[in-house]
C-alpha cells in the first residue's frame, strides 16, 4: 500500500490525502519514502543544493515564545545587537564566497529604529552587489508599512513560521498575547507585498500529534508557499517547554526520524517549493543536514555570524558549530554535500522554482491584460 501511495505522490503534486499523510509520517519504511521524496526532488530541481548565509543580527526578543532559548525572560543570556557595519560585513563575505543568498534572523523587535536600521543594511546590500545578493529576512511578525519599506529597500523574501497549524497548540507554546491569526495574517500580508513567502513548524513538539503534522502539510499547501523552514524541536534546559526534558539518544533519534519523514513527505505533496535542511538536524545527528538532502531538502544555512556571538544565539541546546568560523563551514560544507553526490549552486540566487513559475503566470496575465 505505500508503495502505491508513493507512486502517485511521485507522479502528481499535491496528490496526498490527510490520512494518506498520516500513513506515511506513521510507516516504518522510511528508505522507501526518503528515496521516493528524493526522486522528486531531483526531477524537479536536480541534484542542486542552494546555499544562503545566515546573519543571527542580534537575540534581543521582545517575545516570550515558551519554547525557545533567547525569550526575553530568559536571564542566562547575554544580549547582543550587531551593528549595521557588522551585518553588511558578514552578508558581503557570504556573498563573496559565491553563497548567493543570505537570510538576516534575529529576535523579534519592532520600532522605527530597528525598522530604519534593516532598511539601511539592505539598501547597502544593494548598492555593493548591484542587487544580485538573494536576501531572506527573518525578523517576526511586524506591521504592513515595515514590510512593505524592506521589500522596498531590497529584500526578497520572508521566513516566519508558524510553529505549528494547530490553534490550540499554538496557545499552548505561546504566551496569551502572542497570537496564531495575527502571524498567520502576517503570512498573507507578505504575500500580497509580493516576497517569495516561507513558513514552517517545529516537529515532534509536545502535545503535538501526526494529525497536526499532516495538517501542517495541508496548511503549507493552502497557503501556496513558495519555501518550507521548519526542523525537529530541542529543549532548552532555560525555558518553561524544556525544563526537565533530557535529550538523550532515543528522542534525538526519534526527533531525526520524523524531522526527515515530514521533509520527505512535504516534497511528495509539494514537488517546486524550497526546503531547507535545517541547522536543529544537525544538532540531533552530525549528518542531520545530508539526510535532510537525501529525504528531498535543498537548501542549506551555513551559519555566517563570528564565532564570539553565536553562543548567545542558542534557540536551542546543543546547536552546532559553535566554534567553527565561517571559512571552515564553507569547506566542511563543500566537502559534505560532494559526498552525498549534490552539487552547490555557487553564485546563484536559487529563488524558489514554485515562485517563479507562480511569478511568470502573473507577467504573462498583466502583459495579455494590457494588450486587451
Ligand atoms: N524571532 C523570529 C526569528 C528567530 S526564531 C521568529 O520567531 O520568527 C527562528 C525559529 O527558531 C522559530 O520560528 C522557531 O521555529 C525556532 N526555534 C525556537 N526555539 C526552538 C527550539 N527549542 N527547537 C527548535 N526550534 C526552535
Ligand atoms: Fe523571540 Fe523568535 Fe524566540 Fe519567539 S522564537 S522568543 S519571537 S526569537
Amino acid at each position: 500500500m505505500i508503495e502505491a501511495l508513493l507512486a502517485t505522490a511521485m507522479r502528481t503534486p499535491k496528490a496526498l490525502t490527510h490520512a494518506q499523510m498520516v500513513s506515511l509520517l506513521a510507516c516504518d519504511q522510511t528508505d522507501a519514502l526518503f528515496q521516493a521524496a528524493y526522486r522528486v526532488k531531483c526531477e524537479t530541481l536536480g541534484k542542486r543544493v542552494h546555499l544562503r548565509g545566515l546573519v543571527e543580527q542580534g537575540n534581543f526578543c521582545s517575545k516570550d515564545c515558551y519554547y525557545c532559548g533567547i525569550r526575553k525572560s530568559n536571564r542566562a543570556v547575554e544580549r547582543y545587537a550587531l551593528c549595521s557595519d557588522d551585518v553588511i560585513r558578514m552578508a558581503l563575505w557570504s556573498y563573496e564566497q559565491g553563497y548567493g543568498s543570505v537570510v538576516l534572523q534575529s529576535g523579534e523587535l519592532a520600532s522605527e529604529e530597528h525598522t530604519r536600521q534593516v532598511e539601511h543594511i539592505l539598501m547597502e546590500l544593494n548598492r555593493a552587489t548591484q542587487g544580485q545578493l538573494g536576501i531572506t529576512l527573518c525578523l517576526g511578525e511586524q506591521n504592513e508599512e515595515t514590510y512593505r519599506r524592506w521589500k522596498a529597500a531590497g529584500a526578497h523574501r520572508y521566513l516566519l513560521r508558524m510553529e505549528t497549524s494547530n490553534p490550540v497548540l499554538y496557545a499552548q507554546l505561546h504566551p496569551a498575547d502572542h497570537r496564531f491569526e495575527a502571524r498567520k495574517q502576517c503570512l498573507m500580508m507578505l504575500q500580497q507585498i509580493g516576497y517569495q513567502v516561507g513558513s514552517g513548524v517545529m516537529i515532534g513538539l509536545p502535545g503535538q500529534t501526526l494529525d497536526d503534522l499532516a495538517n501542517d502539510i495541508l496548511f503549507y499547501t493552502n497557503l501556496d508557499l513558495d519555501m518550507i523552514g521548519m526542523g525537529p524541536y530541542i529543549p532548552h534546559a532555560d525555558t518553561p517547554l524544556g525544563a526537565g526534558l533530557t535529550l538523550d539518544d532515543d528522542f534525538r533519534k526519534r526527533q531525526l526520524i520524523l524531522g526527515l519523514k515530514m521533509i520527505a513527505v512535504t516534497r511528495l505533496q509539494l514537488h517546486d517549493v524550497n526546503i531547507a535542511a535545517t541547522t536543529a538536524l544537525q544538532a540531533l545527528d552530525e549528518e542531520g543536514r545530508e539526510k535532510g538532502l537525501l529525504a528531498g531538502a535543498n537548501v542549506i544555512m551555513p551559519n555566517v555570524t563570528d564565532v564570539q556571538y553565536r553562543a548567545n544565539y542558542q534557540l536551542y541546546a546543543n546547536k552546532p558549530c559553535l566554534d567553527e568560523n565561517a571559512a571552515k563551514c564553507r569547506n566542511c560544507l563543500q566537502w559534505r554535500v560532494q559526498s552525498i553526490g549534490e552539487e552547490i549552486t555557487w553564485g546563484e540566487r536559487g529563488d524558489p522554482l514554485h515562485f517563479t513559475k507562480k511569478d511568470s503566470r502573473h507577467v504573462l496575465k498583466t502583459n495579455t491584460r494590457h494588450r486587451l
